[in-house]
């Protein structure tokens, strides 16, 4: 293979097709980890599509095959993830690389240091030879190994919303203010989070959690006043996630009311679901069978690199189970048999998609 490191500090192999003027697939994750998380997220996705090369034994493509190593997925350092597959769909900016470290030092000048030019990065960008990316990524979740399944097709990335809610009362004494008299906002929000759980388990495919609960004043003797609540939502339908955030919205309203409390709300971060290409999906899921493994086709509960190739061409990511389902924990496993069945369907994959070298005939394939 050609090897090179292009702007943005990913590593890009080349492995030439049958003939120079033909398409290019490109294979890939990502090489960097989040502490504590296992040996095994994104790199196992790099290391993957390495040994298929290398279980190809010299066999050429009608299409060039290029393995991209990304050099940033998780956003720990800089605050801001997908950094690497970024670079490739012309999502850095100058804002971007302005963008400073705990250490005050600018993505750019992280860029300079490493010793790579920021300037160079518009080559870095996909080519228009480009016409699908395929991704294999350990689960971060029990879901494969709860169906007892080695490898799931991931039909889209949901959408998430995260907003805070507050609850305002008022402080009084806990002794000497009637119950009827209070206004309490940590039982308005106690009440509340029943009715999130709620929703969330009558909404199929909702993810909901209030994952951070303030309380003030926090003092013994005293009726709290006021609640502030962090909320994340999830769902791979924008339409179903914004309404049932309408409808939770209504019933918090409806609960301050009754309580005699105020309500407020702030939303603070929201990112659209991303369904992955239907074509590409079905030659993976072909690929899947062809190697033996029985269909799994899931819905992937945050981001992954996949969906940053998505934006420009048809993308595919494919899930390795996570033995006894564990996620973000650094005791994560693999299954050498999964392993074999992953390269396996690679190998699939590859052969199946050789009729299919452009975007629009893959999209079309549904
Ligand atoms: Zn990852």
């Amino acid at each position: 293979m050609r090897v090179s490191v292009d702007a943005a500090g990913n590593l890009r192999g080349t492995y030439s097709g049958e003939s120079a003027a033909g398409e290019r697939l490109l294979i890939g994750s990502h090489l960097d980890a989040v502490p504590y998380a296992g040996p095994y997220d994104g790199v196992l996705g790099v290391v993957l599509a390495i040994a298929l090369i290398e279980s190809l034994d010299g066999r050429r493509f009608p299409f060039e095959i290029e393995i991209v190593g990304f050099s940033e997925e998780s956003g720990r350092r800089f605050g801001a993830a997908f950094l690497g597959s970024r670079a490739l769909v012309g999502r850095i900016d100058e804002q971007l690389l302005a963008t400073k470290d705990d250490d005050d030092i600018t993505l750019g000048e992280a860029l300079v240091k490493f010793g790579l030019d920021p300037s160079s990065l518009p080559e870095a960008l996909l080519t228009p030879d480009a016409f699908a990316f395929l991704e294999f990524h350990i689960e971060r979740g029990p879901v494969l190994e709860s169906q007892h399944k080695p490898l799931g097709v991931v039909e889209a990335i949901v959408g998430r919303s995260r907003f805070t809610v507050e609850f305002i009362g008022e402080p009084s004494n806990s002794g000497t203010t009637p119950m009827n008299l209070r206004r309490d906002a940590l039982t308005g929000a106690a009440e509340w989070i029943g009715m999130v759980e709620q929703e969330a388990r009558s909404v199929n495919g909702l993810f909901a959690t209030v994952e951070k609960v303030e309380v003030f004043p926090g003092a013994t003797g005293v009726i709290p006043s006021n609640v502030t609540m962090s909320v994340d939502m999830r769902h791979h339908s924008d339409k179903t996630l914004n309404g049932t955030i309408a409808r939770l919205l209504e019933k918090a309203r409806h609960v301050a009311q009754k309580r005699r409390l105020r309500f407020d709300f702030h939303r603070n971060a929201d990112h659209q679901a991303v369904a992955m290409d239907a074509g590409l999906l079905h030659i993976a899921e072909r690929a899947l069978r062809l190697a033996g493994c029985p269909s799994a086709r899931f819905v992937s509960g945050y981001g992954h690199d996949a969906m940053i190739l998505a934006e420009k061409i048809p993308s595919a990511l494919i899930f390795v189970r996570s033995p006894d389902g564990l996620s973000q924990h650094p005791g994560m496993q693999l299954n050498s048999a999964d392993i074999d069945l992953a390269l396996a369907s690679g190998v699939h994959f590859l052969n199946e998609i050789c009729g299919f070298t452009k975007k629009t005939n893959i999209s079309a394939y549904a």
